[in-house]
């Protein structure tokens, strides 16, 4: 018998699962596939989006995917079409076309949208977002107008510091305004931070520990207020967290966490009432996960982790037996040839969950102190105090961050120790290594040896 899959939504996640079923051995030729999306575009690289605004390729490149490439396939590609309801006693999902589409199987991925602070003015034009292809079109336009000379970014995250350097580079004066004292507050500590703002002073301006409390303007926004000072202000950015779409899936009764994201068990099915329903996923930006450290629900909301449950998601509807691991979120950015990477839990989130930790923090450099390319490097690991297991790690330098956030997030999974780092052999090559690496030197600090 033919299954019916519904995918709602064709961002990251969304795509991901079609894409996993699609290579899945003749699989799909078992079902048929409809992928309904809000945009009108196929497969389009959200991530991408504060390169282009920094000119290093322009956001049409971003589409992956037009819409053509996947019902070429045989899959049912919707653009332009939004759920307005899911009925999940007789399953099927309502359109806004009014059409009924009838599932044995379906996939929820709605992702997130910018959260707008409640403050005065967010509705004025030259007030934008950052999280679709549009969003990206009308700043870039803004950006690029002549009278456009000041702008401010609300939130201190990295989706606002690396559009923050895109305004810069244009020459327009860049103030960012964080809530926080320090910079990307959720990914590192405020030592880690103050190295990357002195990276960006010379670029950026920092209003930190402070928020907007209005933006001002007839039609358009001309200055922005914070606390009893006005600043001139042609365009802003609204950056200031994401939040889950799950307005279709709260209203159909599906079982919502205390970060605001859908629950779902380890097989990524979503719950109603006492129990998880057998056929209807739940993955990306819209769900709760489970963090790999402190075991406390939160969210992820990542491209990264989005494609790992599609691998369940997409395994189970197969029939192939799969399971969703707490989350630990690697993250890594570039911030003006900074790169900043960080793995799981940060100094403030192990107080919160009073985690006792034993950090260590280390500088050197990516390759032999001799040799002339080297960059600095500076990491910082965090263990938790009485096993000395590795449960955390910020690294900052010019390059190599990634590799080595991969490497230490592997490092937690297997449950590694401080000892572990130090007594293991590590390759050495002096245009590539020191043969004593930082990370052993920051885990030798942490554990006092
Ligand atoms: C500027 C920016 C840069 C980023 N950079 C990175 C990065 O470098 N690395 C990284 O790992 N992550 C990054 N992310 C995060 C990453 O983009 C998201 O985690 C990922 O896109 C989430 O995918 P998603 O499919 O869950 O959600 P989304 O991309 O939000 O997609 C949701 C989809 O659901 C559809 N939808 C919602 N409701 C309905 C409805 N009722 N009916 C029909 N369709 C609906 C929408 O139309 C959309 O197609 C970045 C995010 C942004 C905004």
């Amino acid at each position: 018998m033919v299954k019916k899959v519904v995918i709602i939504g064709g961002g990251a996640a969304g795509i991901d699962v079609l894409e996993l079923l699609l290579r899945g051995k003749g699989d799909a030729e078992k079902m048929e596939i409809t992928l309904l999306k809000k945009e009108r575009e196929g497969f389009f690289s959200t991530c991408g989006l504060p390169f282009a605004l920094q000119g290093r390729y322009s956001i049409k490149e971003l589409n992956l995917f037009e819409p053509e490439f996947y019902r070429a396939q045989g899959i049912d590609f919707r653009t332009g079409t939004e759920v307005t309801s899911i009925n999940l006693e007789e399953g099927y999902v309502h359109l806004d076309s009014g059409e009924d589409i009838r599932y044995d199987c379906l996939v929820i991925a709605t992702g997130s949208k910018p959260f707008i602070p409640p403050i005065e003015g967010t509705n004025l034009e030259g007030v934008y977002t950052l999280s679709s292809r549009e969003d990206g079109e009308l700043l870039e336009a803004a950006m690029n107008a002549e009278e456009t000379s000041n702008a401010f970014i609300i939130g201190a995250g990295w989706i606002g510091l690396q559009t923050a350097v895109a305004f810069s580079k244009k020459g327009i004066k860049t103030t960012v305004v964080g809530m926080f004292p320090y910079l990307l507050p959720s990914i590192l500590d405020a030592d880690m931070a103050s190295i990357v703002k002195k990276w960006l002073d010379k670029d950026l301006a920092f209003m930190l520990g402070r928020r907007v409390d209005a933006l001002r303007g007839e039609h358009r926004v001309k200055s922005v207020v914070v606390g009893s000072e006005e600043f001139p202000a042609d365009i802003v950015l609204i950056a200031a967290g994401m939040r889950p779409t799950v307005d279709i899936a709260r209203e159909a009764g599906i079982e919502m966490g205390e970060s605001g994201g859908i629950v779902t068990d380890r097989a990524l099915r979503v719950k109603k009432g006492k129990s998880y329903l057998a056929n209807v996923y739940a993955l990306g930006d819209c769900v709760e996960v489970i963090d790999a450290v402190t075991y406390r629900p939160r969210l992820s909301q990542l491209a990264s982790t989005a494609l790992i449950q599609a691998r369940v998601v997409a395994n189970k509807i197969r029939g192939i037996s799969s399971s969703y691991s707490p989350c630990l979120s690697p993250t890594v950015a570039t911030l003006s040839g900074l790169q900043i990477g960080s793995i799981g839990v940060i100094t403030e989130v192990a107080r919160r969950y009073g985690i006792a930790i034993k950090a260590g923090r280390a500088v050197k450099y990516t390759k032999a102190r001799f040799f002339p390319e080297r960059k600095l490097i500076i990491a910082k690991v965090l263990f938790e105090a009485s096993t000395e297991r590795l449960i955390g790690a910020q690294i900052i330098a010019e390059e190599t961050v990634a590799e080595r956030i991969n490497e230490l997030t592997l490092g937690i999974r297997a449950g590694i120790t401080a000892r572990d780092i130090w007594m293991r052999e590590r390759c050495f090559d002096p245009s590539l290594t020191m043969v004593e690496d930082v990370i052993v030197d920051a885990a030798l600090k942490a554990v006092g040896n």
